[in-house]
């Protein structure tokens, strides 16, 4: 009998979340998460962070990234997790997409410059505080001088396709995301699938290929999917032997239907990730997997 809480999606400062690596594992404390993955967007930089603070906090922390891709034109996100943070297989990956973030930025930036809103470049920099650069980097720029109302508004005007933010996205092939996550010993989910808006047969072909590079993990439980869509991808999880994930896709306080921790029980049939034969945690202490013999007395040792 496994009691653990897990949220295995989460963002911190590192990428587009709003809270620090140390004031996301204290809010899993808050929120009583027992198993936290943060999962910053191509980028491990808050790991070494986030461990060191769980390990006083007595909270388990996943070693994670989202990674993105660009699959049939369409921009997708495979979370890794339990990856080696010092993976360079994995690094030199998330390095070309941080170059590829970076260009963008530049590239919204003058776009929106165009489009008649000057500044939104230095700003997004601003916002962003050193990470590399998000569109809700830009996003929080945008609601702050009034240009839309929140977060949606401001996607759906200025971010996505046909707007005039948008910038068409070269991320990794599904191929190259689920390897790298794999060199660096991790497992490979499908974050969010109900996101995309994919008709069953294209999902389909998409978990073909995910299963073909080596993907194991759906995330069938996210907090930004309806119970409606819950059930469909538990169902896509089962017919196609996927372990189940689930996650909050928590970036900060400010929306109220995406809480820490806030993840409602995998519909029945679904087999928990961590209950898969290569569920391993990652030990920051030893820079190694333990057994899973010697989890009883981790993180404490
Ligand atoms: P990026 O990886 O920089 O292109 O940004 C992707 C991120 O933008 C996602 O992880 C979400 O945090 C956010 N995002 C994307 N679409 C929306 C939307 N329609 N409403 C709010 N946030 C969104
Ligand atoms: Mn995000
Ligand atoms: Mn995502
Ligand atoms: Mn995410």
């Amino acid at each position: 009998m496994n009691s653990l809480r897990y949220d295995l999606h989460a963002h911190s400062t590192m990428s587009d979340g709003l809270l620090s690596p140390t004031e996301l594992v204290k809010h899993a404390v808050r929120q009583r998460v027992n198993v936290l993955a943060l999962t910053d967007h191509d980028t491990t930089e808050g790991v070494e962070e986030a461990l060191l603070a769980a390990n006083a906090l007595g909270v388990i922390v996943v070693p994670g990234v989202e990674v993105s891709v660009t699959w049939n034109r369409r921009t997708i996100h495979i979370v890794g997790l339990n990856i080696d943070p010092h993976n360079g297989e994995l690094q030199q990956g998330l390095a070309v997409l941080r170059r590829f973030r970076d260009w963008r930025a530049e590239e919204i930036g003058c776009r929106l410059e165009k489009a008649g809103i000057p500044g939104a470049l230095q700003a997004a920099k601003r916002y962003a505080g050193g990470a590399s650069i998000g569109r809700v980097h830009f996003a929080r720029f945008l609601i702050e001088q009034d240009y839309a109302a929140d977060m949606r508004a401001v996607f759906k005007s200025f971010l996505v396709k046909n707007k005039p933010g948008h910038v068409s996205g070269k991320w990794a092939s599904l191929e190259q995301a689920v390897g790298w996550i794999r060199a660096a010993g991790g497992q490979a989910v499908i974050a969010h699938p109900a996101r995309y808006r994919l008709s069953a047969t294209q999902l389909r072909r998409l978990i073909g290929e995910f299963i073909e590079s080596g993907g194991e993990g759906f995330e069938v439980v996210s907090g930004t999917h309806s119970h409606n869509d819950c059930c469909t991808m538990a169902m896509h999880a089962q017919r196609s032997s996927l372990v189940a994930s689930c996650g909050s896709d928590y970036h900060g306080p400010g929306n109220p239907r995406i809480e820490l921790g806030k993840v409602s029980p995998f519909p029945s049939g679904c087999t928990p990730i961590w209950e898969s034969p290569r569920w391993r945690l990652y030990d920051s202490a030893r820079g190694g997997y333990p057994l899973q013999s010697d989890l009883e007395r981790w993180p404490r040792g």
